[in-house]
């Protein structure tokens, strides 16, 4: 072990939006000295590979769906090109170095020093770092935060590692031309919608019958009804048995697999996505060695305060797995590092981690916080819960001529007992990412149906729908 070469009263293992919004917060705001360790890019996954380039090339995937809705409303437009996916990439990284730099010119103004390096554990006060430029540090701290996020599975599938995750999504040099994504969960459906509205065949592998099966059934139905109307090819039932190189085609690939209608079918493609979950980033922590309990996937056991087994070290964010989401991660951080380092008055700070709001990007968006319908009958008895449904086509979709053209737009709202208190929301259409945050805000404060109908609407837009249920 190198000897001790730095000491400090809060030390974070991971810069990523838990971890620097926890040690800003600590120094910027309460002056305890803090070091912020990051083995690779300012921002971790949230910045580099998750929200943010995924946001944007959502923004590029939705103009393209406008392009084609244009002509419906008289505008002469014709793509003569395909997209061009070399210069919108390279311009979508230049974003993303310069959110780079701004990272670290705001650790710089809240005198939080950081580390290039990798750091693991020696114990409940020491972490070790072994620099990205060569040679290593001990670091000595009073209280040490683990914020180490994850990374994307790859399954045990032959040849598995011919495909890529979603990190290499913001690698891919050329748009593939055929892509085939495996997986049901947030990143699937958000990436699968954005390779086919760029223009790429899209074929989507799922286990089951359904993607999204956490979500509301509203929610997995219509998605995966508007999914297949678009043209997105959706294998149910599917497993795969291996990958290989095409045998003459260089850069394809040949996946060998059986869904509900095919047993040994081969789909020839130039692009392989796995998205079947993420896994903490523990490995060389060296956690067995100080003791810190994680649970049966790895992820770190951390209470509501983000305390974990051993005394003075805390976790939270992807490494602790309970709600995967860049605002919680956030959140949990700064209300931490105001609980170390406030003094009395936030001796108590900590995040409430029910009612979290969260979006699927896809094609239409998916709103939802709270409960399912499924689950709100579970916990409070089926006579307790009255459900209040729409459906409708938004008015965007009114100088379209053929139904079909037109996405739908479905809000679903759960209430419980005599006052109808609302234990979820679920929404889904042209413009519902960015509906829910206000609606978020009304469920978190416990509003009844009573206070929703008591909004008077805004007209002509398809949030009223929402304060207008019969
Ligand atoms: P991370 O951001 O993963 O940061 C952890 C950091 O720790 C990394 O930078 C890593 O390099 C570093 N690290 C790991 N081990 C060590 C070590 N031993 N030493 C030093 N450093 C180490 N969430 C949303 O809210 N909205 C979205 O739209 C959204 N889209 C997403 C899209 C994709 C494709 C993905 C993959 C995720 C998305 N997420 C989204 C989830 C979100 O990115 C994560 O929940 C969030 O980034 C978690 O933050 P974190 O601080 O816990 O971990
Ligand atoms: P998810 O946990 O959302 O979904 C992965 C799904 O893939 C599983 O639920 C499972 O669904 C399916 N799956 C698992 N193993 C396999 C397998 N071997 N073969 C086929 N399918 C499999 O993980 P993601 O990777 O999509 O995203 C990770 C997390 O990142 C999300 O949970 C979310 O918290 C966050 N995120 C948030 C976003 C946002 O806020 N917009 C966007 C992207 C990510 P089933 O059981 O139905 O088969």
């Amino acid at each position: 072990m190198a000897p001790i070469t730095k000491e400090c009263d809060y030390l974070v293992i991971g810069g990523g939006s838990g971890g620097l919004a926890s040690a800003r917060r600590a120094s910027g705001q309460w002056g305890a000295k803090t070091i912020a360790i990051e083995s690779n890019r300012l921002g971790g996954t949230c910045v580099n590979v998750g929200c943010v380039p995924k946001k944007v090339t959502w923004n590029a995937a939705a103009i393209a769906e406008t392009l084609d809705h244009a002509k419906s409303y008289g505008f002469s437009i014709k793509q003569t090109a395909p997209f061009d996916w070399p210069t919108f990439t390279k311009k979508r990284a230049d974003y993303v170095k310069r959110l780079n730099g701004i990272y670290d010119r705001n650790l710089e103004k809240d005198h939080v020093e950081w580390l290039h390096g990798r750091a693991y554990l020696h114990s409940k006060n020491e972490v070790e770092v072994q620099l990205h430029d060569g040679g290593n540090q001990t670091i000595h701290a009073k209280k040490i935060l683990i914020a180490t996020g994850g990374h994307p599975n790859i399954p045990n599938t032959p040849g598995a590692d011919l495909g890529i995750t979603s990190d290499g999504f913001f690698e891919l040099e050329q748009q593939p031309k055929k892509a085939a994504l495996v997986g049901a969960g947030y990143i699937a459906v958000e990436m699968a919608g954005m390779f086919h509205h760029l223009g790429t065949e899209t074929h989507l592998f799922i286990r089951h019958d359904s993607f999204l099966r956490t979500f509301d059934p509203l929610v997995q139905e219509k998605i995966m009804s508007e999914y297949e109307r678009q043209g997105i090819i959706i294998h149910r039932n599917s497993a795969q048995s291996k990958v290989e190189k095409h045998p003459s085609k260089p850069g394809f690939l040949n996946l060998h697999y059986s869904d509900t209608t095919t047993k040994d079918g081969v789909l020839e493609i130039d692009c392989l996505l796995w998205a079947i979950g993420r896994s903490p980033e523990v490995e060389d922590l060296h956690l067995d060695k100080i003791g810190i309990k994680t649970d049966p996937k790895g992820h770190i056991v951390a209470d509501d305060y983000q305390n974990t087994s051993i005394d003075n070290i805390y976790a939270l964010g992807d490494v602790c797995g309970k709600i995967e989401l860049t605002p919680v991660a956030i959140a949990a951080g700064r209300k931490l590092a105001n609980r170390l380092f406030g003094g009395e008055a936030h001796k108590d700070d900590h995040l409430d981690y029910t009612n979290i709001p969260s979006v699927v990007f896809a094609h239409p968006e998916v709103g939802s916080i709270g409960l399912t319908e499924p689950a709100a009958k579970e916990k409070y008895g089926e006579n307790e819960v009255k459900v209040y449904e729409t459906s409708f086509t938004a008015m965007y979709y009114a100088m379209m001529e053929k139904q079909e053209e037109k996405a739908p737009s479905s809000f679903k709202l759960i209430c419980v007992g005599n006052e109808e208190k609302v234990v979820g929301l679920h929404i889904l259409g042209e413009g519902c990412s960015e509906m829910l945050q206000g609606f978020g805000v009304a469920v978190k404060m416990g509003a009844t149906k009573k206070d929703f109908d008591n909004c008077v609407a805004i007209h002509p837009t398809s949030a009223e729908e929402l304060v207008t249920l019969k």
